[in-house]
């Protein structure tokens, strides 16, 4: 098997966020030597922006020095929710191209083997066929909310081709659909929206207060559990040797509706007061389904974790964690 034998130094960039905790978590809880789980020659390292501003080439360049990384999974960025997007079209195209190049230049410089970068399904074309393939990306420009996030984002394929063209580094991406679990960022304000509705139904059954969700709850998503994701990441880190993204992904007929999600909050937080949509609100795109079958067709098998499963973890890790987590 691919990976087994020679040693493996593998730097996880943005190690501290959402996804990075994920992928600490499975690597020591999945059975050592498994599909998943830590193999006996690799070290694997989970970098935070405290350790080294990616921003700035010296700092990354330094940190590949001190770790000399083989293998890297690349998940630092500046992320944010609807709002900051819109707000800070400029900082997030900015930030994101300086962090993504020194990136992936210092894993030319440095001869890393192989490097795999996060994308977002945030890169597609706003008009375009659904379901959403690794083939669409660049046919159109994204939805304007976004589009300093998601040019950013899409430039790491131009880059990997371009990378692998010149001097061919085997670099690669993966395209995560809305990604949620324990360490996500539940700030009422600047969330996603799992992780927002989670804390705002937490206060509501504190303060005693009605529980009010944004819309009509109709529209579908499809969510990704972060150590499902994480698992993904790992499998593509040691499996997957081809430029062309990859979509990580629960499947189309695993799209969830918003009022089943606020369902499933308002079960597992234990809240009996009043609950209610607010149908002024906006409500966004209905449905924006992307195709997991590329993933499905590669990785064999492969079981997601249940819904309502890993939303229930998330609450628990979340009320557990309310004093430490990012609120
Ligand atoms: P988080 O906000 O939870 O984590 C972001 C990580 O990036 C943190 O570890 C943070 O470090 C690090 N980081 C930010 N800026 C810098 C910097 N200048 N230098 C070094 N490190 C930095 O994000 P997620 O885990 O949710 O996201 C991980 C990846 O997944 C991102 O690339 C994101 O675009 C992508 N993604 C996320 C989705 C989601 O629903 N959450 C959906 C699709 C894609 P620190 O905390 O130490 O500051």
């Amino acid at each position: 098997q691919k990976g087994r034998g020679s040693k493996w130094v593998i730097l996880v960039t943005g190690g501290t966020g959402l996804v990075g905790k994920a992928i600490e978590y499975v690597i020591e809880n999945e059975p050592a030597g498994s599909r998943f789980g830590k193999r006996p020659n690799e070290k694997w390292i989970f970098a935070s922006s405290s350790e080294a501003d990616l921003r700035d080439p010296a700092q990354t360049r330094k940190l590949y020095e001190k770790y000399q990384p083989t293998h890297v999974i690349h998940l630092a960025a500046l992320v944010g929710g609807l709002f900051k997007n819109m707000k800070y079209k400029l900082t997030f195209l900015r930030e994101n191209i300086l962090i993504n190049d020194n990136v992936l230049h210092a894993s030319y410089e440095h001869k890393t083997q192989k490097l795999v970068s996060c994308l977002s399904t945030c890169v597609f074309p706003d008009k375009v066929e659904y379901p959403l393939t690794e083939l669409n990306i660049h046919n159109g420009p994204p939805h304007e909310s976004n589009f300093g996030y998601a040019h950013a984002k899409r430039m790491v394929d131009v880059q990997n081709h371009a990378y692998k063209e010149e001097f061919g580094c085997n670099f690669t991406s993966a395209i995560p659909t809305n990604v949620f679990g324990p360490h996500d960022n539940y700030d009422l304000e600047d969330s996603h929206v799992i992780p927002g509705l989670i804390h705002k139904c937490y206060l509501a059954k504190k303060n005693k207060t009605p529980f009010v969700v944004s819309g009509t709850g109709k529209p579908l998503r499809q969510f990704i559990y972060s150590r499902d994701l994480a698992k993904l990441f790992i499998w593509q880190l040691r499996e997957y040797d081809d430029v062309e993204p990859v979509i990580l992904s629960v499947g189309e007929d695993e799209e969830v509706s918003i009022k089943e999600v606020a369902d499933a909050i308002v079960k597992a937080v234990g809240f009996q007061g009043s609950y209610t949509f607010d149908t002024s609100r906006a409500d966004g795109q209905y449905r924006k389904p992307a195709s997991n079958k590329k993933l499905l067709s590669l990785i064999g098998d492969f079981k997601f974790t249940p819904f309502e499963e890993a939303l229930n973890e998330s609450v628990k890790w979340f009320l557990e964690n309310y004093n430490n987590a990012r609120i």
